[in-house]
């Protein structure tokens, strides 16, 4: 039996209508930008597996130094003890995340590391006695799949099933260009109560809202705005992290610098489940008291995982390596070379660029056609040698580093082809 018809026996797999779903495409191997079948056939990947690819897969170097950790220490728990790997990666995040960032706590995915900066906030306030409870995101944001980080997004149909059990959120609108104002007003309004923990946002992208972004400017009007009310920031850079808008952190670009920050995804390179909260010296020390119920309870079995941090120290030692920055400026350099290039073209609606991210919102009509868009480009995509996941009409790039301008001409090539195809089936 081949891979995919076990695979179709046993695994049920994330984000996947089962009953419809094409048979899962089996990978044995990965090298660069990448991923080979059984048989020989190479996709370029495109969205970096989900965006946590780095380097490129089976990266040598990051192998090298996990193989090095596993034969070493493979784990050792958290609480009590500590060990090399996760000291030195604190130590060197913390030189490199936005300043201010003081405290480096563990777990193991995006969504954890946002419900524990949920948690921090708010018990930061509880702590004080103070009475701040509500928490304040954008309306179309995306911060994770458990309840925390689902109350704090968007509402849609993933979680309709759940709405009762979600806690109330006050929503702003994303403020993108010429809708600034309204948002700064937005904010304004809410932080009139006394009642607000935190801020929580995806700064200048909002990924599965469809690479939808707005300016560093108005982002840092709203930071100060809440620092002027008392009220916590918390950048979730899940995903922006680690190079992805073109500087090391997307809070980079802003004055105003954020209480907490939460980082997954590129942090290991996308070689190990790994998360992290960071917080500022004011919001850990909080926390320090005689009395016991001021605790921080919360952690997972495999918090600060010896192999996760010895993946993420590697892959922070090839990102700050020169070579991979000039990579990063050469992408960026190449995505607006393109997006100048097809931006005022026949059935694209808009085309949004911020360092290595590129996005193409298609014009959709209302035939019926193109409620089947998103698996048409899919398709399109896989016949093309490559994996593109649409959001949707939207159709992004966010390659790992690694990737050659001749790939990266491939992939916008099927971009085009996509445009065409919608102009063909008009
Ligand atoms: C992917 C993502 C998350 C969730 O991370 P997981 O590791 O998938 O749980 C949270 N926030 C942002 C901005 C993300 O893109």
């Amino acid at each position: 039996m081949s891979l995919s018809a076990r695979d179709q026996q046993v695994i049920w797999h994330p984000y996947t209508q089962m009953k419809t779903a094409a048979p899962p495409i089996p990978i044995v191997r990965g090298e660069g930008a990448l991923l080979f079948t059984e048989t020989g056939e190479a996709y370029i990947d495109a969205v970096s597996s989900w965006w946590v690819t780095l380097h490129g897969h089976a990266h040598p170097y990051i192998a090298q130094k996990v193989a090095e950790q596993l034969q070493t220490l493979e784990h050792v728990i958290f609480a009590g003890f500590t060990h090399p790997a996760a000291v030195e990666l604190a130590e060197r995040l913390i030189q490199v995340l936005p300043e201010g960032q003081r405290r480096i706590f563990y777990s193991d995915n995006g969504s954890t590391a946002v419900e524990v900066a949920l948690k921090m906030a708010l018990q930061f306030w509880h702590i004080q006695g103070i009475p701040k409870t509500q928490i304040i995101a954008f309306r179309d944001s995306y911060h994770g799949d458990t309840f925390g980080a689902m109350s704090v997004s968007a509402r849609s149909t993933f979680t309709a099933p759940f709405q009762q059990f979600l806690f109330d959120v006050d929503f702003i609108d994303v403020p993108v260009p010429g809708h600034e104002e309204q948002t700064f007003a937005q904010l304004e309004e809410l932080l009139q109560q006394n009642d607000k923990a935190a801020f929580i946002y995806e700064p200048l992208v909002l990924g599965t809202a469809g690479m939808v972004m707005y300016t560093p400017a108005i982002l840092d009007r709203l930071v100060a705005l809440c620092q002027h009310h008392q009220v916590l920031t918390i950048a979730d850079e899940v995903m922006t992290g680690f190079g992805r808008t073109g500087q090391t952190f997307a809070s980079h670009y802003l004055s105003h610098k954020p209480d907490m920050v939460c980082l997954s995804k590129g942090l290991t390179g996308g070689t190990m489940a790994l998360g992290v909260t960071s917080c500022t010296e004011r919001l850990y020390e909080a926390f320090l008291h005689e009395d016991k119920s001021k605790t921080f309870f919360h952690g997972h079995s495999y918090t600060a995982n010896p192999v996760a941090c010895a993946a993420g120290l590697a892959s922070l030692d090839l990102l700050l390596q020169e070579h991979t920055q000039t990579n990063i400026a050469r992408i960026s350099a190449q995505h607006a070379a393109f997006a100048q290039q097809i931006k005022e073209l026949a059935h694209i609606k808009e085309v949004r660029q911020q360092g290595t991210i590129l996005a193409i919102e298609f014009e959709v009509g209302t035939t019926s056609y193109f409620s089947n868009l998103r698996d048409t480009l899919y398709n399109y995509a896989l016949s093309q040698g490559l994996i593109l996941r649409p959001l949707g009409n939207i159709i992004y790039c966010l390659p790992p580093y690694c990737i050659t301008n001749e790939q990266l001409s491939h992939v916008y090539k099927a971009m085009e082809g996509m445009r065409l195809l919608l102009a063909k089936n008009k």
